[in-house]
């Protein structure tokens, strides 16, 4: 069963949209495929099941108790879950997914593939890439841009580090759930790749919200100001998808028309920041700005906790608010000017 089986672990806001993509094409082109799912809520993985079941009758799913259960069942196996501490767990704990593959026939280790697309430090991804590339199995990181509307519409673009046969291996299969693959080098270049576009993103967004609450303190209309940056030198996603100010963007509909829901958590965009600012410490690499950027985020989270799971542009919110108490927010310290 393990050449036609495919398990996926780690059904939160992403991997679940992930793999019904994955499931559903891949059950249109060979109903003979067997799916398996796992998930650390049990409930997460019933609901799954049955939701695909209904949509699917006759398709062949069930669930794994542990990554070594769906290691034994598949030989393409999926991980997309929060960070570093769950992918060391998942991979290396005592029923995970290294030693698994360690107590398996050369053979069937040998035709295993294991794509992670969590976004994590590239450090652990390369320590735990290296420990299943010694039991002969390949392995690719494959993080993902897009967020969950490109999980659900399987537009997701994959960033993939890894040999050129492991990408050869992974591309067919992040078809079913991308648009874009790119293979960006060795195990952990797709990470890195990852962490230096969210490093910018992140610095991005703080300067349009900055950008912009400096607009409406001037009086001027939100939306005109966005036009002409989003035609002008200034013009990034930031500004021109994802601008903060509600009216900004008449034409279209960024999270911040939603009270900030149905983004990119501001609690993710910090852990990206802060696996740049670690790898940066590490490498030598200076980052004043995306210091600065972690610090802000930080402070959002630490002054409104409410903020956490809401898109990351919010901090555009926390920045009019500190304003509005009178308070100036200085490289991510808030410092009161005003009792
Ligand atoms: P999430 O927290 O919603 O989902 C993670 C899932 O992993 C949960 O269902 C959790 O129960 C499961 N899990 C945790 N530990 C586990 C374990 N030991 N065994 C099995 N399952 C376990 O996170 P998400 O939003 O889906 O993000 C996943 C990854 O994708 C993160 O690394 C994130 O940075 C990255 N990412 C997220 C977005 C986004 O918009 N949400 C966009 C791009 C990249």
């Amino acid at each position: 069963m393990r050449p036609k089986s495919v398990s996926f672990i780690g059904l939160g806001r992403m991997g679940s949209e992930m793999a019904f993509n994955l499931f559903s094409k891949k059950f249109a082109q060979a109903s003979d495929t067997h799916f398996v799912i796992c998930d650390a809520i049990p409930d997460a993985s019933k609901s799954f099941c049955e939701t695909f079941i209904s949509q699917f009758p006759g398709a062949k799913i069930g669930i794994a108790a542990t990554p070594e259960e769906a290691v034994l069942a598949s030989q393409t196996i999926i991980t997309m879950l929060p960070s570093s501490p769950q992918v060391q767990t998942v991979y290396a704990q005592a029923n995970g997914i290294i030693p698994t593959l360690r107590s398996l026939p050369p053979d069937a280790a040998r035709n295993t593939l294991c794509i992670d697309s969590t976004t994590l430090d590239v450090k652990i991804a390369r320590d735990v890439a290296a420990d299943v590339l010694l039991t002969g199995a390949d392995i690719v990181d494959a993080p993902v841009s897009g967020g969950v509307t490109g999980a659900k519409a399987g537009t997701l673009a994959f960033m993939v580090g890894g040999t050129p046969e492991g990408f050869i291996l992974a591309e067919p299969i992040l078809a079913y759930m991308g648009a874009r693959i790119v293979h960006c080098g060795p195990s952990g270049a797709g990470l890195g790749t990852k962490i230096c576009n969210n490093l910018i993103l992140g610095v991005q967004q703080v300067a349009v919200a900055e950008g912009m609450l400096l607009g409406q303190k001037l009086g001027l209309d939100p939306a005109v100001l966005a036009a002409v940056i989003n035609s002008s030198t200034g013009s990034c996603w930031a500004s021109s998808v994802n601008n903060p100010v509600p009216g900004a963007l008449p034409e279209k509909s960024p999270p911040c028309e939603r009270d900030y829901e149905g983004g990119f958590a501001t609690a993710l965009m910090l852990k990206d920041m802060g696996l740049a600012t670690d790898i940066a410490s590490e490498s030598g690499s200076p980052l004043p700005l995306a210091h600065a950027a972690a610090k802000i985020y930080s402070e959002v989270l630490k002054s409104q906790p409410e903020l956490a799971r809401k898109d990351f542009s919010s901090v555009y919110r926390y920045l009019s608010n500190a304003s509005a108490a009178g308070t100036k927010v200085a490289f991510g310290e808030l410092v009161s000017v005003r009792k």
